[in-house]
Order: C-alpha cells, then structure tokens, then sequence
C-alpha cells in the first residue's frame, strides 16, 4: 500500500507551492488505492496559528482534497516524541550534551578561523564524568563518525553525503522540546509513509531523517523532492507572481480544477497534454516523471485553462458559484442565454459577474472616451430613431430577431454598423466593447433597451 502525507507547517496561508505538494501526494495515494494524510506541524508554538491551519484546511476543503482520517497535529504529540528521545538514550544512540551557548560560539569561531566546516566535535558523545552544574543538557543523536549517507531520490537519483557533514545534531532542546528533524522522522515512520514527496528546500534535512530512522529501527520511505515553481524572469516565486494565498486565487475566479490542472503541470508533463481531469491525473501521475528542473509559473497558461474550464461548466453550477461575485441568476428566466454568452467570452467567474452586471444593470455612468468617440455627428439623432423602431418592433425574443432589427435599421438609413453600433454600446453598458448587442438586448428586452436609450440621449443633451 501506498501511504503519503502533505505536511505544512502553519505559519501562513496555504500557497500554490504547497498545494501542488499536497496535489502530489494526493494523487500518488489515490492512484494506487493508498492513503493520503495530513499532519499540521505545529511545534513551533510561537510561528504558528490556529488560524493559518483553518486557512490550510479551507484550501483543502475548495480544492476537493480529502484526507484519510483526522489531521495529526505534532502539538499532540509531545509525550511520544518524548519516549522516543528516552528510547535513545536508554540505548546510547542519543547522549546529552551540556556545551554552553559560549563554548558552542567559541568552538565556531576556532573552527572558522581555521576555514573548517562549523560543527559540533562531539566531546559529549562518549562522555562519562560528572556534568557541569546548572546546565539544561540539551539531546543529541550519534551520527555516523565515517563514511556516507546515500539514499535514491525518486526525482533527484542518488543523494551521497559524506558523514562529515552531518555533525550529532540537537534532537531535543534544553526545555525538553523536540527538534524539527526528529519529530518528522518519528511521524513519518509512525504514520507509516511509504513514499515522501516534498519541496526540494528539505533535500538536506533528509540525511539527518535517515539518521533518526535507523536509530530507531524504522523503514525508510521513498524519497521525492521537488524543484520549486519560479516566478518570472526566473526568478524565486513572488506574492505578485502568485505565492499567496489559495483562496486568493477562489475570490480573483478561478475554478478549482483549473488551478489544479495548472499544478499539475508544473514540473510533471505527460506528452504535450495540457488539459487533464482529475480521472486523467489519477491514472497517469507518478512522480518518478516529476521534472528534475524547476518549472515557472505562467498566468497566461492559468486563465486559459479557468477559462476552458468554464467554458465547459454547467450554466447551474456557473449560476451557483456567481452568487459569491454578486450575481444571482439561479432562478432568473434569462440565466441560459445570459451564462451561454459569458462563459465563451470569460476567462474568471470575476470577469463573468461583472460583464453580466453590465447588461443587467443600467450604466451608472457612462466612460467619458466612449462618449466622445460615439456620439458625435448624428448620433443622438441615429439613436433615438433606433429607439422608435424598437418600439415599433413585435414579437422580439432571440438575439437573432433584435439582430434582424438592426440590419433592417442599417440598410434603410444607408449608415454603416458601426453608426448605430458605438452610440448603442454606450446606451447600453456605458462603454464601448463588451458582448454582442443583439444578446444584450434580448437579455433586457425592449422596453430597458429603449430606456436605456433615452437615458443616454438625455444625459448628452444636458
Ligand atoms: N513542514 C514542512 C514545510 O511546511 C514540510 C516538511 C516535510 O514535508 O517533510 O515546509
């Protein structure tokens, strides 16, 4: 069985990093039928917040993620990371160092001055005399005095330390707490993953993982650590670029399985697709193709994906998902024709709910360079004799029979589209641009597009 973990750490929102991290995981679980957990690092009492793991967690909740069982929270956990600690020592795998912070300083300050690696040199590691009084020992684990460490990373190939580079680091501080190494070794080996998958940022915490893993017996996953996403010019990920938070991307309109198909792609590829359903992303995700280079971050790419993905939503699903932008057609009669314009010519549900605000509500007001552009000449004339034969007109439903009045309109004033075309975009939305004249009106009718009309012919003449 496959088990994999998403595992943040709560000091913030849930970015696009993370939740292509999480994205990972989840589908290497789910495609082979294994478990995908979520464990909330939260040692760091004075970095974290509740309030980022309820963001992280209503992240999850939009994208659709589920996890198997309940999130592990480390903060529950001290008294087993405790035990673990104790096992250590009890085995004389760990052993407690009782360096002041000034001899630590002055060792490293000796150490650099003779151009060495800063490291601890271990003169508690086989200590057996009476400790300095008043001292809180903190805990160290006995790493490896020759030799390497090698592990294969699925994405990387194989990763080979040299033992001098990996000193007995600290597993639990002077106050008892546990350090970050530690715990993640003890729960990913406790939660049973069969397969890490992580930014490529902790590449160098995984020797000293691997450490605390066979200190302690444990069975070492499978490692996968991923370049990360770069921003333009590649350079590292900004919060102009995207690295904020999810739920930003929710409220600028975006559809959750566009952003994920959008992640997907980032450092994984199947061919040149670049569409894929979830369906599609469960059955052809592994992240032995995860790209071994870093990928970048494309906005472009993003709005056309959401705007293939609205494209192809149910007009239900669209009207629902509006009601957040302000905008409520469930049960409004125009919601077909209304949802069948937008969603071709808009690329977020934001864009949607203003262009539909547009055609639903009168201007408030007009945009001045609109004004100046169309209603010069005859236009107000043009206008209000357009406005005549609206009223004149029967049986005007479709767009295709207001489109049959303009044309008629045009060819017995012998005028070009465009004469009657600019004036009545104004009328109509306020400015120039916009959908199709025809759709706008059959979407109010005639009698607000007469008024609307007259309202424009009114305000020019004032
Ligand atoms: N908590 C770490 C982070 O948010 C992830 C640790 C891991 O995946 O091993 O970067």
């Amino acid at each position: 069985m496959v088990v994999t973990r998403f595992a943040p750490s709560p000091t913030g929102f849930l970015h696009i990093g993370g939740l292509r991290t999480a994205l990972f995981n989840y589908l290497w679980a789910r495609r082979n039928g294994g478990e995908f957990k979520l464990r909330i690092e939260d040692t760091d009492q004075s970095r974290n917040s509740a309030e980022a793991t309820k963001a992280i967690l209503e992240a999850f909740d939009w994208v659709g993620m589920d996890y198997d069982g309940d999130p592990v929270y480390q903060s529950d956990r001290f008294d087993l990371y405790r035990s673990y600690i104790m096992k250590l020592l009890d085995e004389g795998k760990a052993y407690y160092c009782y360096m002041s912070k000034e001899e630590l300083d002055k060792l490293r300050e000796e150490q650099m001055a003779r151009k060495e690696r800063p490291r601890y040199d271990g003169r508690y590691r086989d200590f057996t005399g009476e400790p300095p009084e008043g001292v809180d020992p903190v805990v160290r684990i006995k790493a490896p005095l020759d030799g390497e460490i090698v592990f294969e990373d699925g994405i990387k190939g194989t990763i080979t330390i040299s033992a001098d580079e990996v000193d007995d680091f600290i597993i639990a501080r002077s106050d008892g707490t546990p350090t970050y190494n530690f715990v993640v070794a003890v729960d990913d080996a406790l939660m049973g993953m069969t397969d890490v998958i992580r930014g490529d940022d902790h590449l160098y915490n995984t020797p000293k993982q691997i450490i605390v893993y066979e200190a302690l017996g444990f069975k070492l996953p499978r490692f996968y650590h991923v370049p990360m996403i770069l921003g333009e010019g590649g350079k590292k990920l900004s919060k102009r670029d995207g690295a904020a938070d999810v739920m930003d991307y929710k409220r600028a309109g975006y559809l959750p399985e566009a952003l994920l198909n959008f992640l997907v792609r980032l450092g994984w590829s199947r061919g040149d697709q670049e569409i894929f359903t979830m369906e599609e992303m469960l059955e052809y995700f592994d992240p032995a193709d995860i790209n071994a280079s870093a990928s970048q971050y494309n906005p472009d790419k993003l709005l056309w994906l959401n705007a293939h993905y609205i494209k192809n939503s149910s007009n239900e699903r669209l009207a629902g998902l509006l009601e957040e932008f302000g905008v409520y057609l469930l049960s409004h009669d125009k919601r077909e024709i209304l949802l069948d314009i937008f969603k071709e010519r808009c690329k977020t549900l934001k864009e949607m709910a203003e262009q539909i605000k547009e055609v639903l509500e009168r201007p408030e007001n007009y945009d001045e360079k609109a004004i100046k552009k169309a209603m010069k000449g005859e236009a107000v004339q043009i206008l209000s004799s357009f406005a005549e034969k609206l009223k004149k007109s029967e049986d005007l439903h479709l767009p295709s029979d207001y489109h049959a009045v303009l044309e008629e309109f045009v060819k017995e004033r012998g005028i070009g589209f465009g004469k009657i075309g600019m004036p009545l975009r104004v009328a109509l939305i306020g400015r120039l641009g916009g959908p199709d004249l025809s759709d706008v009106m059959s979407v109010i009718g005639v009698k607000e597009s007469v008024e609307r009309i007259e309202r424009l012919i009114n305000q020019v003449k004032e």
